[in-house]
């Protein structure tokens, strides 16, 4: 089976045009300036930009994903009681899990905006009921166009930045580079190396990326001079099972390419393959690579989501 790339363009602009015969257009991007205006005070937001920058994030791979799902069960949720009945239970998540799937892609700062504009739904669209699944999927959009208009573009490449970082604590580009072929031969056969570098490069250059790394990088380094108190020291030294932050940062380069890099991130983690591996059981002379081998599996992780996104070569099951 191929990757569904070769079709996508065909069927992508279909679903926007349905879902924007529920949501016009023009009352998303009137949103984002709302959204704005309410939360950032800015008043001088062209609706040109909005919908240029509305437009990028309508073209992913993952949100196109995520709107398909949410069109489909909105269509579910008005003839399937047991669904009503539930999504009636002020508790209900499930929507929101699925749509915040696009603001995970830019960041928590997309994520605060969700929450926002979801609140107050009423105030962006006082004719249109908040407890709909093609409802949250909006609340994001407009939460995520936000996000990257208040970022603005990052004219700045952090790639060579972030390798000298990774290089001074013995990770290079080529140990990244092998796992990610390791990892996406077997769904890509005509897969060369180069283009496992390109795609880390790629992952690399992004400034949530280099502040990822770069946060990384001074915990362990601080640990490994004891910099911190008792207790953190204590437990990033030893590596704690339990204790989880260390994935939790970097999962914010994996979340920015979707679900492709999350699973990958958690088979990278568990299995540990090659210089993930050399640098979890690396202690010698009190060397702390408790947040680096999470930082590589993130770096992976988001490298294959590149290139399976990018690649129309790639196959939805790995060859045997
Ligand atoms: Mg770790």
């Amino acid at each position: 089976m191929k990757s569904f790339l070769f079709e996508r363009e065909v069927v992508l602009y279909k679903l926007y045009e349905d879902i924007f015969k529920l949501y016009e257009k023009e009352t998303i991007i009137a949103g984002v300036i709302k959204l704005l205006k309410d939360i950032r005070n800015t008043h001088d937001v062209d609706p040109k930009h909005v919908e240029k920058t509305l437009t990028r994030i309508l073209e992913k791979t993952e949100t196109f994903n995520v709107f398909l799902s949410l069109f489909e069960l909105e269509k579910r949720s008005e003839w399937d009681e047991e669904l009503k009945k539930s999504m009636n239970d002020p508790s209900y998540n499930a929507h929101r899990t699925i749509a915040i799937n696009i603001c995970d892609m830019y960041s928590s700062g997309a994520t605060s905006f969700f929450g926002y504009v979801d609140c107050t739904f009423k105030q962006f669209f006082p004719s249109k009921t908040s407890r709909s699944f093609l409802a949250k999927g909006i609340c994001a959009l407009i939460a995520s166009t936000a996000e990257v208009i208040v970022t603005g573009q990052v004219l700045e490449n952090y790639s060579q930045k972030n390798l000298t970082i990774l290089e001074e604590r013995g990770i290079h580009l080529n140990d990244m580079a092998e796992l990610v072929y390791r990892l996406q031969k077997p769904y890509n056969p005509y897969l060369t190396l180069e283009e496992c570098q390109e795609h880390i490069v790629g992952v690399l250059r992004k400034q949530q990326t280099y502040h990822t790394i770069q946060l990384s990088v001074k915990i362990d380094k601080g640990v490994e001079q004891q910099e911190f108190g008792k207790q953190f020291q204590a437990i990033v030294a030893n590596d704690e099972g339990l204790y989880g932050i260390d994935e939790t940062l970097n999962m914010a380069i994996a979340k920015m390419y979707g679900m492709i890099a999350i699973t990958n991130f958690g088979h990278a983690d568990k299995e540990k393959p090659g210089i993930i591996g050399a640098l979890d059981s690396d202690h010698e002379e009190n060397h702390c690579n408790t947040f680096a081998d999470d930082t590589v599996c993130a770096i992976v992780a988001a490298a294959c989501a590149r290139l399976a996104h990018n690649n129309k070569h790639t196959n939805s099951k790995p060859k045997k």
